[in-house]
Parts: C-alpha cells; structure tokens; sequence
C-alpha cells in the first residue's frame, strides 16, 4: 500500500532535476567563505529580498536561534505569540541560547496585533523589568494553520519596533507560502524586518537548509555565532545548489500545495466524525475530530489506510500538502476520508 505522507511540508526528497544541479555545483570550505555555490545562494537570497546580506545555515532552528542571539542580552525579553515555533519548537533554545525571558501575547491563529506589542513592552524606564528588546513574529504562522499576517498589521507593528528600539524578526520558515497566497513579494518583507528566517527544506523542497537574512552587520555577528553553534560547514555547496534550484523552480508551485490543502479541508468538513476544520490559507489543514473520539485513534486508523498526519495537541490534528503530494494523492486521500468510519 502506498503511503500518502501529509506529515510535514519537510518530508519531500530531492527531485531529479534539483540532485542533477546540486551534483554539479562548484564547492569550496565554506567556513573560508570559500564556497562559490554558498556564497551564491546567500547573495541571490540577499538580492530578492532587497536586504544587505545572507547566510546558510543547517536549520531554520538555528537561524532563529542565532537571530535572537545576535539581536538580545541576557535577562531581555522576547515578545513573540503563545503559539510560535520559537517558544514552543526550538527546545527552550530562547533561554538555554540567549538567557532571554518569552513575553507570551494570546493571538488570533498565531497572530497578534500592534496594540497588543504596546500592551505588553516593559517600561524601559522601571529597572524592575526585563528590557524588551525583540519582537518575534512568524509567517505563515504554523500553529494557526498556515495563517498569513497583514501586511498592514506588521508594517504598525514595525513602527512600534523603531519608535520603541526594538528589533523586528520574523521566522518565514513557510514566507514563501505567505507570498504566493497573498501575492506579496520578498522585497516588502526585506523592508520591514531587520532579520528574517526562510526554510528552504519545508514547500521549497531541499534536503536541508534555511537562511538568515539582515544587514551587512548582523548577518557578520549570525557568523561567528553560527560558528560558536557548531553551524560551520564545509563543502556545503552541494546543499546550496538545492536551495539555488529551489528558488528558481519551486516557489510558483505552491499554490498547487494551497489548493490541494483546500480541496482535503473541503472533504473533512463533510464527514461527521470532523468537528471543525480551521480556516486554510496556504498549504495546512488544521482540524478537530468529535469529542466522542479518541484523535491519536484516528491517526492510528487513518495511518492504517495509508495517510499519514500529526496531532498536535489540544485535539489538533494537522495534515501538511507539498511537492511530494500529486493531485491524484489527493484525491485517494479524499476518497479514504470518505470511507473511514468511526
Ligand atoms: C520548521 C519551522 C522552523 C525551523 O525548523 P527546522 O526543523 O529547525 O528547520 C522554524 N519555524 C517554523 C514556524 C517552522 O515551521
């Protein structure tokens, strides 16, 4: 039987097209800044984005990391959503890396507002607080199902940002996801974050790889960073090759990802055993099962069929669309939600 893998955006393998290009890349040690495919990648990366510069790193975890780290002291704070991968996702990395405190905001589907930053800035003036140094933003927002910020909404909260001397970060882990659904483009995002995370192994479809992005100053201060992290890779270039081949080639497809997730979200709101299916925006479905059932049982049985997702507490299940996952997969994975009877 043939599994339909809806685990994760991070589950897709190397197309034929992306192994033949990274098998022809031109490597180097990149801890000399002596990889050509590397420095190219961080380049074109830097140029779409219309930012200062850019950096490789093995996962969208360190790039966070090493963002917060480069942009807090000890003993600040972070303000970032109840929901973000930062807080819930990186192993407690924000205090073990960086010594920093979470200010946690309740959002809307992972996403909050400008008033709500105002409402939780410590005052800078009472040497009681914290120092808020970092607001943390993500997009799309995971926990909220894929949701997508407005652009209007983090262009307020940017001001806060200048007007208070607080850095901006956004983890785009799924940016580009946000981007094609809402027709935005890097370069409005470049503009309003001093850095920003992108995963290129998640919907773009690489092995392995995210990036950092910023200004000539901090991605220097991410580098030694990365280093003192155990971040430093060598002939890496066969890893930036993918990434190189990933921007030309898989970003436009998403939307294919975006319908696919519309269609199964569709399906589930049909059947009875579905409480309520989350609004979906990109390429993540997000629902609840009765509460008469058991959802790690409905994993198990759906999993038994061939279709493979992930409960992610609180009665959330989720099941992830990506380039892996052909409309005919669709369509068999409609067809055994259909049958399934609890
Ligand atoms: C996947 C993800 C990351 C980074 O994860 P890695 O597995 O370390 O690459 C960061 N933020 C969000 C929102 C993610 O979904």
């Amino acid at each position: 039987m043939k599994k339909i893998n809806l685990l994760s955006d991070t589950v897709t393998k190397p197309t034929a097209g992306m192994l033949k290009f990274m098998m022809a890349a031109e490597v180097g040690d990149d801890v000399f800044q002596a990889d050509p495919t590397v420095l190219e990648l961080q380049q074109k990366a830097a140029d779409l984005f219309g930012m200062e510069a850019a950096l490789f790193f093995p996962s969208g975890t360190m790039a966070n990391q090493v963002a917060i780290k480069i942009h807090t002291q000890p003993g600040d704070q972070v303000i970032c959503d109840h929901w973000a991968h930062i807080y819930n996702y990186e192993g407690g990395g924000v205090a073990a890396n960086s010594g920093v405190t979470s200010k946690l905001i309740v959002g809307d589907r992972g996403m909050f507002t400008a008033d709500q930053v105002l409402e939780n800035l410590s005052n800078s003036t009472d040497i009681h607080q914290p120092t808020t140094s970092l607001v943390a933003v993500e997009n799309t927002a995971n926990k909220g199902g894929g949701a997508c910020w407005s652009m209007d909404e983090l262009k307020r909260i940017q001001q806060v940002c200048k007007k208070e001397s607080i850095y901006f970060h956004l983890d785009g882990a799924r940016l580009f996801n946000a981007l094609v659904a809402k027709n935005e483009t890097p370069s409005q995002y470049g503009a309003l974050f001093d850095t920003i995370s992108i995963c290129l192994s998640k919907g773009l479809g690489c092995p392995v790889g995210s990036l950092l992005l910023g200004t000539h100053e901090a991605i220097s201060k991410a580098l030694r960073i990365r280093k003192r992290m155990g971040g430093g890779m060598r002939q890496v270039g066969y890893l930036a090759a993918a990434g190189i081949y990933a921007l030309d080639h898989h970003v436009a497809r998403l939307a294919e990802d975006h319908i696919h997730a519309t269609l199964l979200a569709q399906s589930l709101k049909e059947q009875s055993w579905v409480k309520k299916v989350e609004k979906v925006e990109t390429n993540i479905v997000i629902f609840y099962v009765q509460d008469t059932l058991d959802p790690a049982f409905c994993v198990e049985k759906l999993a038994e069929k061939g279709v493979l997702l992930v409960g992610m507490g609180q009665g959330k299940l989720r099941m992830v669309t990506h380039l892996d996952i052909s409309r005919h997969d669709i369509e068999c994975v409609i067809d055994i939600i259909k049958k399934m009877e609890f």
